[in-house]
């Protein structure tokens, strides 16, 4: 089955105004059929008029979070009526960042997915292993274990993209291997046909993330079961149009 090929740009919490319109400039100098490849930036909330301004309409935006709760006395929060109210179309849900440094636990990725989805905005959910426990073998376990805890929140799994990121290789310059990858998604695949369909599984689209980068994605995007990337670090760069052009040309 063709899956349209998906790439993500997540700023993280960088930028200024000058380093986006720049950018800007950049990544619309390269095209791509919407209906082969979706491009997704995820800048931070307080630049995302300014990325929105900066990109043409090739590219769609996200929110790196989402709040899991609603509107009201919740300081510093983005809820996900107002990213509706917005018109922001995506949002990130338990990147490892969010659930190391803020503490985020599988139930919170759960809620957040499940506000998201039934406020229209879809959902790009980051799942994948420690160094630890890829040295215990543990990595099919964690990703499985992820993924159920989100599976009764997917109300349709259309408006969802899974991103494996091995923990150990986000903004470590180590990216897995083509094998480490391939079989990481594969089992991925298989855990999501045994526990929702073989017709979800066939069409879900499940991209890597971790240290993904010009010289690395030519090889990586050729693996069957990689349908796109999640990239940090060099999503800031210019050569994120080299990742887009090799994506592009693997789907061709
Ligand atoms: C990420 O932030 O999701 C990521 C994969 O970062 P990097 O590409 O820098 O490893």
């Amino acid at each position: 089955m063709a899956r349209t090929a998906w790439v993500g740009g997540n700023w993280k919490c960088n930028g200024t105004t000058e380093s986006i319109k720049t950018l800007g400039e950049v990544f619309n100098g390269t095209s791509f059929d919407k209906k082969k490849l979706n491009v997704v930036i995820f800048p931070t909330a307080i630049h995302y008029s300014t990325a929105r301004q900066a990109l043409n309409e090739q590219y769609e935006l996200g929110s790196q979070n989402v709040s899991k709760t609603k509107n009201g006395a919740f300081t510093g929060e983005v809820s996900a009526e107002m990213l509706k109210n917005m018109n922001v179309p995506w949002t990130l849900v338990g990147h490892s960042e969010r659930r190391t440094l803020y503490h985020e636990t599988d139930a919170d990725t759960a809620v957040k997915t499940k506000i998201a989805l039934e406020h229209g905005i879809e959902v790009c959910l980051c799942i994948g292993e420690t160094l630890e426990e890829r040295e215990a073998e543990k990595t099919n376990e964690v990703c499985s274990r992820q993924i159920d805890a989100c599976v009764e929140a997917i109300s349709d799994w259309n408006k969802v993209v899974i991103a494996y990121e091995p923990v150990w290789a986000i903004g470590t310059g180590k990216v897995a291997s083509q094998q480490q990858a391939q079989d990481a998604h594969e089992a991925i695949r298989a855990h999501i046909a045994k526990k929702v369909s073989q017709e979800v599984a066939d069409k879900v689209r499940i991209v890597y993330g971790g240290s993904v980068s010009d010289a690395n994605c030519e090889g990586l995007i050729q693996m069957k079961d990689i349908d796109g990337f999640l990239v940090g670090g060099a999503s800031l760069k210019p050569a994120f149009v080299d990742i887009i052009k090799a994506v592009k040309a693997a789907r061709a």
